[in-house]
């Protein structure tokens, strides 16, 4: 079974749309919907915004039922050249707002006992790159980083960069979905399309302005995704 998690309601409208033989269950805590897409079966649950709801909701897909893959999809903060409606597809994902450094030799956004940098699947990279190949999206494939904040100030903007010189986009629910997911040993990515861009005068407003077409960009590589799988 595929996992598909989505923080707002407009990054998992067009995929719950999509599902054949739907069901809708209704959880303690969240309602999760399942379905087929190309006959293959999905869950797909709405997390709320941050990394703590994003890991109840990962672990209540988990626990209650047999997945397979986790899939990531939404929209971020775009740094490094993307654009909006680009398409960032998470290489590995870390916690840009976790700091342990003053002890032993953790690195800016390792949680103690865990990896850096949570490792997206390579199947699943191999495939996502395929179906961008295909394509009119713009895409990158690397590092993504997650915070309780959404990042609009310069001083966040330039810490963050000087850490991950590489970063592509920053959200706030991906490295608290990929450090479920690793504990719990299933594969997972992320698909983010940039609703804004760091630094540009108005990100708020532009959030506003591209939420829905980034949403559904990232909504088309799930899609043509899953349609390979
Ligand atoms: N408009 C929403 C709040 C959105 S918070 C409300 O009123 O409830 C921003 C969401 O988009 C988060 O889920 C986050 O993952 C993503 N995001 C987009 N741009 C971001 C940025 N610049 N910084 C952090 N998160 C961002």
């Amino acid at each position: 079974m595929i996992g598909i998690i989505g923080a707002m309601e407009v990054e998992i409208e067009s995929i719950v749309k999509e599902l054949q033989n739907k069901e809708t269950i209704n959880l303690k805590l969240r309602t999760v919907y399942k379905g087929t897409i190309d006959n293959k079966e999905v869950v797909v649950v709405l997390a709320g915004i941050g990394k703590v709801n994003a890991a109840i909701t990962t672990s209540i897909l988990i626990e209650n039922f047999d997945l397979t893959s986790i899939f990531n999809i939404g929209v971020a903060g775009g740094v490094n050249g993307v654009n909006h409606k680009d398409v960032v597809v998470s290489e590995g994902v870390t916690h840009h707002d976790f700091d342990v450094t003053n002890f032993s030799d953790y690195v800016r956004g390792q949680v103690p006992s865990l990896p850096p940098v949570f490792k997206a699947d390579e199947n699943l990279i191999t495939k996502t790159i395929n179906a961008l190949e295909k394509s009119h999206i713009e895409y990158k494939v690397g590092l993504i980083a997650s915070g309780d904040q959404f990042v609009t100030k310069k001083e966040t903007i330039k810490e963050v960069l000087a850490l991950y010189p590489n970063l592509y986009a920053i959200e706030m629910e991906a490295a608290a979905i990929a450090q479920t997911a690793h504990l719990y040993n299933i594969p997972f990515i992320v698909y983010r399309s940039i609703s804004d861009v760091l630094g540009d005068e108005a990100q708020h407003l532009d959030f506003n302005l591209f939420v829905k077409d980034a949403s559904e960009n990232a909504f088309k590589v799930i899609k043509e995704v899953i349609n390979h799988l």
